[in-house]
């Protein structure tokens, strides 16, 4: 029914349409097919970074035909971890390919000069961006490219920054300005192809086969979003709201994760936020919450009443990682944070991790100011950090091109493994929850607290007394389901309204009949694809190392102990067979 893909070779600016009914028939949509994709078009040992490693965006069957299945996801190789890139976007863009009749895209080949994609339905152009290839800004880029493209309203607009076009390892793809392809480098990716943007539109409607029953399932799944609880949070204080819980409950990395709480989280809260600088809140296309809150920054530029007002998104892995984690103590300091991470098309919550990992290492002499070119690093300090974010950019010397690989990279080089806070490569999430979150972002397939949402697990075993066993159990069936969620591609906040019953029913009122134990059996077999990938790439779980740090910390379970993750980790190799 809908299973077109768009090739796109940037080599030569040709395209062609395939239907790959094949795929989409088995897989479903989104990060199922798109991981078949990705293992027909990127073989063993290809360079993230040449013209062979595709970019691949993915929708599936339910995307904007149900509320919050409104969700994109873009799988590529990574070159933060060299293995499997997966990212996931809101804003327009799973609306404005559905629009233009492409249920998934692949770009290959790299352009001979700067260029962006102008695709709108059937017609796919390479335009030329030479003139706004070094423009750093992802607004003025997003501002530039809504004058001179069409398909206003059931458009989108991707773009990187100057972090993508300097090929910083954690550059970021902005999407419709306040949604990311965040993690793990695809911006990076789009800077090495000379990609500047895609611009999508289109203007084809969505044919339901059957209204009926369509209408019926719709009514009830807007009914479970709007009107019962499920979502209230998002929509209300959205999940700035775990900062005073997370910090109340010791599982909230404050400086470089050598403490799990912070004394000044409440002047950066969630409640502090919306009460002091939410401007407004703003949703994704075909989504009734809105849970992407807006703050205003007003700075003065000039002498005389004359000033600047930013518009800002704000989220809790933002605050904490552009916040606690640098011991930053205004919230109006984290939104300037925030702001020239924008700017530049940074992943947030790398560039955190990487200025915790730099701080940390300067306190303890390993790098100098030598290194840093004269900036002094401390904890709180905002304008020391907002310069070390332009030199990341700009790497003007070895101490910043290294800086610019991650934390990895930068304690392999100048030590300081053991608070190099990272698991599988990736700088960690906001959750310092206990083992269930240190295994879940190890062996989640793209290193993720969103894979299996080990922090929640670690949360539930709190009140619950949950042996190693059941919180494995727990890891797995959440790997294998969220594998069904993200083939849809329904946003991970919307879970809690898209149960299984309720993903059978959805896919049953638009004629996809399958039944729970197919789904389970379809998420276990997304989830092994992507294992056969990474291995492919020489990913071995077993090569894992857990920094000392996540040791050294307590967290809300307590110490955690490094047999506990041993423990766990076999047993989830034995009950998976990764
Ligand atoms: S809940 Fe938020 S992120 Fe999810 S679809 Fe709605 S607006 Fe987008």
């Amino acid at each position: 029914m809908w299973s077109n893909v768009l090739y796109i070779d940037l080599d030569t600016g040709e395209h062609q349409v395939k239907d790959r009914a094949d795929l989409f028939d088995k897989y479903l949509g989104g990060t199922g097919v798109a991981t078949q994709l990705l293992l027909e078009e990127c073989p063993p040992g290809t360079d993230p970074f040449s013209p062979e490693a595709p970019i691949i965006f993915s929708i599936g069957p339910l995307n904007t035909i149900f509320p919050c299945v409104s969700k994109t996801v873009s799988m590529f190789k990574s070159p933060m971890t060299g293995e499997l890139g997966e990212s996931h976007a809101g804003g327009r863009l799973s609306m404005a390919m559905r629009f233009a009749g492409y249920d998934s895209i692949v770009i290959k080949g790299r352009a001979e000069k700067p260029c962006y994609l102008s695709i709108h339905d059937d017609e796919v152009k390479l335009k030329d961006a030479t003139s706004i290839w070094n423009v750093s800004s992802v607004e003025v880029i997003g501002k530039i490219l809504r004058e001179v493209e069409p398909g206003k309203g059931r458009r989108s607009i991707m773009r990187i920054g100057g972090a993508g076009v300097n090929m910083v390892r954690y550059a970021n793809v902005n999407v419709d300005t306040y949604r990311h392809f965040g993690r793990l480098g695809l911006g990076a990716v789009f800077g090495s192809k000379n990609l500047k943007a895609i611009v999508i539109s289109g203007t084809e409607d969505v044919e339901i086969p059957d209204i009926a029953p369509y209408s019926k399932m719709y009514n009830k799944l807007y009914d479970a979003v709007v009107d019962t609880e499920v979502m209230e949070k998002y929509h209300d204080l959205g999940t700035a709201a775990n900062i005073n819980v997370l910090n109340q409950l010791k599982g909230l990395p404050t400086r470089n994760l050598q403490q799990s709480g912070f004394e000044n989280a409440e002047n950066i809260s969630g409640e502090y936020f919306a009460d002091n600088l939410l401007l407004r809140k703003i949703a994704c296309s075909n989504c009734p919450i809105g849970c992407i809150h807006i703050a205003m920054l007003k700075t003065t530029f000039q002498k005389g009443h004359e000033f600047e007002v930013n518009h800002i998104s704000y989220d809790y892995e933002l605050i904490y990682s552009l916040g606690t984690n640098l011991g930053i103590n205004l919230a109006e300091d984290v939104l300037r944070l925030i702001e020239r991470c924008e700017r530049y098309g940074l992943d947030i919550m790398s560039t955190g991790g990487v200025l915790a990992w730099a701080t940390e290492s300067y306190e303890r002499d390993l790098i100098t100011p030598t290194d840093t070119l004269g900036i002094a690093l401390r904890w709180g300090d905002t304008n020391s950090y907002l310069k070390m974010i332009d030199k990341i950019v700009e790497m003007p010397n070895k101490f910043y091109q290294t800086l610019a690989k991650g934390t990895v990279a930068a304690a392999a080089e100048y030590g300081g493994e053991d608070f190099a806070v990272n698991l599988g490569g990736l700088e960690i999430a906001g959750y310092h929850t206990g083992p269930a979150s240190i295994v879940g972002q190890m062996v989640g397939v793209r290193h993720s607290h969103l894979d299996n949402g080990g922090y929640s697990i670690d949360q539930k075993a709190a009140s619950q007394q949950l042996t190693e066993e059941q919180m494995v159990d727990k890891l797995i069936y959440e790997d294998y389901w969220r594998m069904i969620n993200n083939s849809l591609v329904a946003c991970l906040f919307a879970r809690g309204v898209y149960g299984e019953q309720t993903i059978i029913d959805a896919l049953a009122s638009v004629g996809i009949n399958k039944t729970r134990d197919e789904l389970e059996t379809l998420g276990r077999e997304i989830f092994l694809a992507k294992y056969e990938f990474k291995k492919q790439q020489g990913f071995n779980v077993d090569e894992i190392k857990v920094p000392g740090r996540f040791y050294e910390t307590i967290s809300q379970l307590g110490m955690v102990k490094e047999e506990t993750i041993r423990e766990m980790l076999e047993l989830y190799k034995k009950k998976t067979g990764i």
